[in-house]
């Protein structure tokens, strides 16, 4: 139940143009809109940039920003080499996922959503300036790497991180030497804190135990029993995610873990430090350090792909290419970041202008899905007096991280409306929380009303989405003067009381407004 970005989408339109132009101009350096996180308190003010959801934009030199990252990634006295190899690395991710923020008015955010992003050193300067322009390709164009800061002695596939992605063949889970299983690491969490965590994620009970149930190739957990909770089961990835998100990042590591019982809570001890894809900062640190050059430690790493010039031909568009994503090895909040669901869902063009996209596992629903969302929107375009889109798709996502990846909202939320694609976290997580049907009607609000409220206060296509999805059994809500919520605080709550708290005083202020007469349309005027 989230905000609507329809406004940001349409100005993400004509970013995307502004893209395409320089992209045709190779003779223009490159840059790099970065997105500065500017935090949730600061305001829009001095500087250049423009302020956008708590992001300053600032385009940079494409060298520039590699410097940057490399500083914000790399671990401390790694060797040239080693500087060499991530810069290349970082570069091509910059270039392959320019745009990943497109729909939030810049290319890459400097959080370890997508690279960190600090002051560069003598050294990152000198490995940007080094290996300047050089990219890793893959059948022409900048390949999907990833890289995280410690494999833990065995590096991972894709598909096991991101259900759903694509593992190409230069990614395999393989023993990384290099690594030597560092960090080895230890974290002791209390039962009640541990239930808040996954409570929070929609799930239901008291936790009585914990049980790895399966263990990937890499003997990374993939599956974990939640013994007294509903749903039973967590992927060792999504467990990582709801401890780092409740309970901080540093606790769990890696999914690279042995867990126990104690008379307090779980003790876990486990190796590594991320999601373990791709280059391994920490491995290509040692390799560096016994001589190996930056294209010794990316063959190693990457096999098979080549480093060719940026100049090269663009990418040839491919409908199912590799997720899109990396992991800071800084220590951070941030979870490992999940390819588009698309890939894992098959589409079913449905003739009612619907379309439902569920991991394969979920199949079975999508037909009731799709009839339920059909007649919600004829029902509410009806009651809205708006023309009912072409075109609509609903995509449940396969797991939160993959949810958070594709909308940028917070796992917590309910949905996001971008454009006619309305998003959702996976189906099980909405039934526990008991709030499918609703955040289905939610969104297709949004999608019918946000395009005639472009440019007003969110809390109105927020108080809107809200008032029309209600369900009989949900009671009034009580009139009375709130002070209405800023922008700021629908978007960027930074706790799931939080936002239901700003989400009643958006309710409040809209349903006083039209208490007083006037129809949704001219709310705020
Ligand atoms: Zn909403
Ligand atoms: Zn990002």
């Amino acid at each position: 139940m989230v905000t609507s970005r329809r406004g940001l989408a349409a100005i993400a339109t004509l970013l995307a143009a502004s893209t395409l132009t320089l992209r045709s101009q190779p003779a223009d350096p490159p840059t790099i809109r970065v997105g500065i996180f500017s935090g949730p308190s600061t305001r829009p003010s001095e500087g250049p940039g423009s302020l956008r959801g708590g992001f300053v934009v600032r385009s940079m030199p494409l060298e520039e920003y590699v410097a940057g990252v490399v500083a914000g990634e790399a671990f401390p006295n790694s060797g040239a080499a080693a500087l060499e190899a991530l810069a290349i690395t970082v570069r091509t991710y910059a270039v392959a996922n320019r745009g990943r923020h497109r729909a939030d008015g810049f290319d890459l955010c400097d959080q370890t959503h997508c690279q960190a992003l600090r002051k560069p050193t003598a050294a990152t300067s000198l490995a940007a300036t080094a290996t300047a322009g050089r990219i890793l390709t893959d059948r022409g164009g900048a390949a999907e790497v990833f890289y995280s800061a410690a494999c833990g002695g065995h590096t991972e596939r894709p598909s096991e991180v991101w259900p759903g992605a694509v593992d190409p063949p230069f990614l395999p889970a393989r023993r990384d030497e290099a690594d030597e299983g560092e960090p080895a690491w230890d974290a002791d969490l209390d039962a009640s804190d541990l239930g808040r965590a996954l409570r929070a994620a929609g799930y239901r009970g008291e936790l009585r135990d914990l049980i790895v149930v399966a263990r990937n190739e890499s003997a990374r957990v993939s599956r974990l029993r939640l013994a007294g909770l509903t749903p039973s089961e967590i992927s060792g990835a999504d467990f990582r995610l709801v401890v780092a998100r409740t309970l901080g990042p540093l606790l769990i590591k890696s999914a690279a873990f042995e867990v126990r019982r104690t008379a307090q809570g779980f003790h876990f001890s486990g190796h590594g430090f991320g999601h373990g894809v791709g280059l391994c900062v920490l491995g290509s640190l040692r390799l560096a350090a016994r001589g190996e050059s930056a294209e010794d430690i990316l063959g190693l790493y990457f096999r098979g792909l080549t480093v060719s010039p940026l100049s090269a031909p663009a990418r040839s568009p491919t409908p199912s290419a590799a997720p899109s994503a990396t992991r800071s090895p800084t220590p951070s909040a941030a979870p490992s970041p999940a390819p588009s669901p698309t890939r894992s869902a098959t589409p079913s063009a449905a003739p009612s202008g619907i379309t439902v996209l569920l991991p394969e596992s979920e199949r079975g629903e999508r037909e009731r899905l799709g009839e339920a969302a059909a007649s919600a929107r004829d029902r509410l375009a009806g009651e809205l007096g708006v023309m009912r889109p072409a075109q609509l798709s609903l995509r449940f996502h396969p797991t939160l991280e993959s949810y958070e990846h594709a909308t940028g909202r917070a796992w917590f939320t309910s949905g996001a409306t971008i454009g006619s694609e309305l998003h959702f976290p996976p189906l099980p997580v909405l039934r526990e929380r008991g709030i499918l049907d609703r955040a289905i009607r939610h969104e297709l609000v949004h999608a019918l009303i946000d395009p005639a409220l472009t440019g007003r206060p969110m809390w109105v296509r927020e108080g809107a989405a809200l008032y029309f999805s209600r369900d009989s059994t949900q009671p009034e809500r009580p009139a009375g003067r709130v002070k209405c919520p800023s922008d700021r605080e629908l978007q960027q709550p930074s706790s799931p009381g939080e936002l239901s708290i700003a989400y009643g005083r958006a309710a409040a202020c809209f349903d006083n407004r039209l208490g007083s007469g006037r129809s949704w349309r001219q709310i705020e005027r």
